[in-house]
């Protein structure tokens, strides 16, 4: 009550202009073109009229019991949506009124679990987008990873080239993203100033917050709507001492949580770590430190988008009077992007990719910044683990310092690395015997610092597993949030609704698929057989059976052929073929007996139903003898007995 006392009382001395209006007015420097905010003036001042309206209509509650008279009969709501999954930390969020839409990031996925192993990354289903695109003109853009970003290249020529709201780094990482310069020089963009700009988006009106994250230029953004206001955090955390940008926003964010936020949706990873992340101040020194202290060849390894820690890197080499070598592709690029940027301001020559010119330089003016994506087998790092790095070769003395915190389902393939790392005597330093990374996410007490000052009716933990959105819930609950206040979402797609007097979860939900990239190509999980099959033959191999069958009697003719890949050792092939042809052949026989005497015409059997009913037999068949479930593959040639004949 005391927030929506003070945001009456607040009109009241402002002579009916929002806080929003003011700063429209105020701060006419926008970057983004002038053009669209004038031509949708009209519109600002009905946005911000409802929210006056849902203001006043706040001090007099509606009885929370009844539900049904919390919505107008001709009420149509805000309609918010993930079209990604939602126990994901990559995003892709739309936000839809009426005939306008908006959508904030498009990331993509490494697919990483039992069911998307088998393919190269997940992107959003844009499905429904694409049945109203007559609703879609911008993608907002919070910060450049790829979790965020990266489905760009494969939506934007879909939905016809929105135009793209985003900070120059942001922008530039998307446009490097695309490999095709026609298709590069297509993007429309309006780069934005998180400290000053405020953009209007037809219904919509977007203003941005500067947050601290592990990359510059990461932006939270209030979303006014014409049913309220909605706060979406995106990747975040809270640094007061952070080594690449100024601390998070957190004035801004009050002010915005004096406008009264309708809607909260959050970033739910680490909600239940209970301690606070060491600044990233204190991590560039103990990396100082640490380095200051080694006279041989240093190898330092973290994610490629971690350019924060990267730039941090590059400083304390400069100062130690080593030369940079950069190992991996993506390392490479972001570096020469942000030295086009001039976030990293040292002469060109002292940062220098990976080459035989390593082996020339003594030890002690050696750091080597590696790759190393804990996901994938081919970064530099893991390459190096195994001797298989064309450039360099782990010696006796060298130390590896591994600046990343290990995700909990990379655990395996990280120890396994780390083991083949120690077995070459190097000298390997991790996290866990000093602190040389911090998470880019927030930890419990920068969620509880958010919430406070966001100070929202409705709050969405939207992202992320069950376990991280439910301690959100919790907190938000230790915190006094009212529990039907505390919008909880188990399913994909489902859609929140949010009217002028009440947020819910949707009776509807949107049925969309999960879209996977599988080399050049798209495809839909629910139907995709590939997948499945690549699967199967992982765990069991594949068993197929070819019949060559007479044209007219249809009766097999000549051997069976089989052939088996990864199914059988090679000791046990002999028996376990021998067994499952004489199966195949008698079982097929009997099949063709059995319709014979249903008076079915030779001529008329359909060859390719009776082999469906073999695969299946077939497939029992093989578990039953062996306890393997391989892929079975039935197929057959017809062959003309008489034409041979003649
Ligand atoms: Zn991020």
């Amino acid at each position: 009550m005391t927030n929506e006392f003070s945001q009456a009382s607040f009109q009241e001395e402002n002579n009916g202009q929002s806080l929003g209006e003011r700063l429209l007015s105020k701060f006419k420097k926008s970057t983004v073109s002038s053009e669209e905010t004038t031509e949708t003036e009209n519109e600002t001042n009905k946005t911000f009229k409802v929210q006056r309206k849902i203001i006043k209509k706040s001090i007099t509650k509606p009885n929370e019991e009844e539900n049904e008279f919390k919505i107008l009969p001709w009420e149509k709501p805000v309609r918010i949506m993930s079209l990604m999954w939602l126990e994901q930390v990559w995003q892709c969020l739309l936000i839809e009124y009426e005939n306008d839409m908006i959508i904030i990031d498009a990331g993509m996925e490494f697919a990483a679990d039992e069911d998307t192993l088998w393919v190269d990354y997940i992107i959003p289903d844009i499905s429904y987008v694409k049945k109203n695109l007559h609703k879609l003109r911008w993608i907002l853009l919070t910060h450049w990873h790829l979790d965020h970003i990266w489905a760009l290249r494969d939506i934007l020529p879909e939905l016809e080239w929105p135009t793209i709201y985003t900070t120059p780094l942001t922008l530039w990482i998307v446009k490097k993203s695309f490999q095709n310069r026609e298709q590069m020089n297509k993007i429309k963009y309006k780069i934005v100033d998180p400290n000053i700009d405020i953009i209007k988006l037809w219904v919509f009106t977007v203003e941005f917050v500067h947050v601290n994250h592990n990359i510059p230029e990461t932006m939270a953004m209030a979303i006014h709507t014409p049913k309220g206001l909605i706060f979406n955090t995106a990747d975040f955390k809270v640094d007061f001492s952070p080594a690449i940008d100024k601390p998070a926003d957190l004035s801004k964010i009050a002010r915005i949580g004096n406008e009264w936020v309708k809607l909260y949706i959050w970033d739910s990873l680490w909600t239940a770590s209970r301690w606070t992340p060491k600044s990233e101040k204190e991590i560039w020194e103990n990396l100082e430190k640490t380095i200051k202290n080694i006279n041989w060849r240093i190898i330092l390894a973290t994610f490629a988008s971690n350019v924060g820690r990267i730039m941090q890197l590059i400083n304390v080499a400069i100062k130690n009077n080593r030369v940079v070598f950069l190992a991996g592709r993506s390392m490479i690029n972001n570096v020469e992007i942000c030295q086009e940027l001039w976030y990293i301001k040292v002469p060109r020559w002292m940062v220098r990719k990976l080459d035989q010119s390593v082996e020339q330089m003594p030890d002690d003016r050696v750091m080597i910044i590696s790759t190393w994506a804990q996901w994938e087998e081919f970064s530099a790092l893991a390459r190096m683990s195994r001797h298989d790095h064309p450039q360099i070769q782990l010696r006796k003395w060298d130390t590896v310092m591994m600046s990343s915190s290990i995700i909990p389902w990379n655990e395996l393939q990280t120890h396994a690395m780390m083991d083949k790392l120690v077995q070459k005597d190097i000298n390997l330093i991790t996290n866990s015997d000093i602190d040389i990374h911090a998470s880019g996410h927030g930890w419990i007490e920068d969620h509880k610092l958010f919430l406070n000052l966001v100070n929202a009716e409705y709050v969405l933990p939207f992202y992320m597993t069950a376990f991280h959105r439910y301690a959100h819930k919790k907190l938000a609950l230790d915190m006094w949030w009212e529990e039907e206040k505390i919008i909880m979402s188990n399913e994909n797609w489902t859609v929140i609704e949010m009217y002028e007097n009440w947020v819910k979860i949707s009776d509807e939900k949107i049925k969309l698929n999960t879209i996977l990239i599988d080399g050049k190509w798209q495809w839909h999980l629910s139907w995709e057989y590939v997948v499945q099959a690549r699967k199967i033959m992982a765990h069991d191999g594949v068993l197929i059976i070819t019949y060559k069958i007479d044209t007219n009697s249809k009766e097999i003719i000549w051997n069976i052929q089989i052939e088996s890949r990864w199914f059988v050792y090679s000791s046990e092939v002999k028996k376990i073929h021998t067994l499952i042809v004489d199966f195949a052949r008698s079982e097929y026989r009997k099949i063709i007996k059995w319709l014979i005497k249903k008076w079915i015409k030779p001529e008329d059997i359909n060859v390719k139903d009776v082999l469906k009913e073999m695969k299946k037999k077939l497939e029992t068949f093989s578990t039953e003898h062996t306890w393997r479930t391989p892929m079975v593959i039935t197929s057959f040639v017809y062959i003309n007995k008489t034409d041979k004949k003649d």
